[in-house]
C-alpha cells in the first residue's frame, strides 16, 4: 500500500485487514484523498482508474471486456495447456467452438453503453485468426461509438491468409504476437508445428507494413525462446527485427511460465527457462477477479481471463442488461466474497498467475505517478 494511500485511508478502515470487501459500503474518503485520486486519473487520462484498494473492489464496471473469439488453435505449443492430457481436455473441458454471434453483439452493446474503451477479442486457449470472421468482428466492434480500440493475441501462422494491410486497417489497435524467432528447430519444438518460415515472413510483413502505414497499430512481439538470450540478441534476425520495430516492443518471457496446474512439465519450456514462483500467501483476493469481464464463447462469464476454469464460471452475459449488472453477477460476486472470507477455489490455490488485487493500484504510487508526469512532459517538449 502506498504512503499516500495509508495517509488518506478512511480512519474507520485503518484497523481492517482489507480496504473494503465485496458488499461492504463504499468508504468515505477525505478531501485530500479525493484530490489525489482526481490528479492521478488526470495524469493517466483514465477516469475510472483505481487509485485506492477500495476503488478496485467497489468499481461499477471492469477496465475492459474480453470475449473469447474461439477455443480452437492451429499450434500445439509444448508450454501451453491447449490439447494436453489424455483426451486433450486437461486445460479446457469444453467442446471446441466459436463465439456465438448473439453473445458477441450483446457484449459489445452493454460495453459501449457502459462507457466502452478497449475491447479484447482474444481466446484463452486458441488462435484468433483461426476464426474466418476475425477481421469482420473487429470492424463490427469498432462500429460501436464508445469502443475505442480492439486488442488481440495471435501466433501469426495465418496472417498471410488475411493480408497485413487488411489486418492493420481493420480497426485493431493493439496486436501481441506470441512466437519464437531465431531458429526452425526451436520453433517446431516449442510451437509443435512446422511453420517457422511462414511465421517469420508474416511477422516481418506485418511490421514493415505497419511502419509504411505510419504505425496505426501498437504491435508487441512476445518471444518464447531458449536461454541464453545473448545468442538471440547477437543474431542477424534480431538486427533485422529492430529495423522494423522499436526494440522495447520485443518482449521475452523470462522464467515466468505457468505450469497449467501441473499439466506442463519443465521439459515443455524453452531451454534454460523456469516456472513462475507461486505466492506463498494468497489471503488477499486475486487481481484477476477485479480486472476484465471475461466472456466465454457461449456467453458464460468467467471470473478470470488467464485460464479456462469451470470453478470460476458465473452467470451468462446475455442475462444482464447492463455492464454494471454483468460485473456484479451474483455468482461472480460470491467468488470474490468467498475469497475475502478465506475460501478460494481449488484452481486458484494451485495457480501461479495469482497476484493480490491491491497490485492493480501500483501505477498510483507516488513514484510511478511522478515518473508518468515526467514522461508526459518530455513527450510534450519533444513533440
Ligand atoms: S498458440 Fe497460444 S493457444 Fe495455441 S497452443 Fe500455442 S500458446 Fe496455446
Ligand atoms: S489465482 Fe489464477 S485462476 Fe484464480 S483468479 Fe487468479 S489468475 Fe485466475
Amino acid at each position: 500500500m502506498s504512503l499516500v494511500e495509508q495517509l488518506f485511508r478512511p480512519r474507520r478502515l485503518r484497523q481492517r485487514k482489507y480496504a473494503t470487501a465485496v458488499g461492504a459500503p463504499k468508504p468515505r474518503i477525505g478531501a485530500l484523498a479525493r484530490v489525489w485520486r482526481d490528479f492521478v486519473r488526470a495524469v493517466y487520462r483514465r477516469p475510472n482508474m483505481p487509485v485506492f484498494a477500495h476503488d478496485v473492489v467497489s468499481a461499477t464496471r471492469p477496465s475492459a471486456v474480453n470475449t473469447e473469439i474461439i477455443n480452437i488453435c492451429n499450434a500445439d505449443c509444448s508450454f501451453c495447456g491447449y490439447g494436453k492430457g489424455e483426451d486433450g481436455k486437461a486445460s479446457d473441458p469444453r467442446v471446441k467452438g466459436k463465439l456465438k454471434p448473439d453473445v458477441f453483439r450483446h457484449a459489445l452493446k452493454i460495453y459501449s453503453a457502459g462507457g466502452g474503451g478497449n475491447f479484447t477479442l482474444s481466446p484463452i486457449l486458441g488462435e484468433a485468426s483461426a476464426h474466418p470472421g476475425w477481421l469482420d468482428m473487429v470492424r463490427e466492434a469498432r462500429s460501436y461509438p464508445n469502443i475505442t480500440g480492439v486488442n488481440c493475441f495471435t501466433n501469426a501462422i495465418l496472417l498471410d491468409r488475411f493480408g497485413s494491410k487488411n489486418i492493420l486497417t481493420s480497426g485493431l489497435t493493439h496486436i501481441a504476437i506470441s512466437t519464437c524467432i531465431g531458429g526452425r528447430e526451436a520453433y517446431k519444438r516449442l510451437y509443435g508445428v512446422d511453420k517457422y518460415d511462414v511465421v517469420v515472413a508474416n511477422v516481418f510483413d506485418l511490421l514493415r507494413t505497419n511502419r509504411e502505414l505510419g504505425e496505426p497499430v501498437h504491435i508487441d512481439v512476445c518471444l518464447r525462446i531458449d536461454k541464453p538470450f545473448e545468442k538471440f540478441y547477437a543474431s542477424d534476425i534480431y538486427k533485422q527485427l529492430t529495423k522494423v520495430i522499436d526494440p522495447r516492443r520485443i518482449i521475452i518471457l523470462d522464467d515466468n511460465w505457468d505450469d497449467f496446474r501441473g499439466v506442463i512439465g519443465k521439459e515443455g519450456l524453452p531451454e534454460g527457462q523456469d516456472f513462475k514462483e507461486q505466492y506463498a500467501d494468497k489471503s488477499t483476493p486475486c487481481y484477476a477477479l477485479f480486472r476484465q469481464l471475461m466472456v466465454l464463447t457461449d456467453g458464460t462469464i468467467q471470473a478470470c481471463t488467464c485460464r479456462v476454469e469451470p470453478e470460476l464460471w458465473a452467470g451468462n452475459v446475455k442475462d444482464h442488461a447492463t455492464l454494471e449488472e454483468a460485473w456484479r453477477d451474483p455468482k461472480l460476486e460470491l467468488i470474490r466474497k468467498d475469497w475475502f472470507e478465506g475460501k478460494l477455489a481449488r484452481c486458484c490455490q494451485q495457480c501461479s498467475h495469482y497476484m493480490p488485487y491491491t497490485n492493480l493500484t501500483e501505477p498510483a504510487r507516488p513514484q510511478r505517478v511522478a515518473r508518468e508526469v515526467l514522461a508526459r512532459a518530455k513527450r510534450a517538449i519533444v513533440n
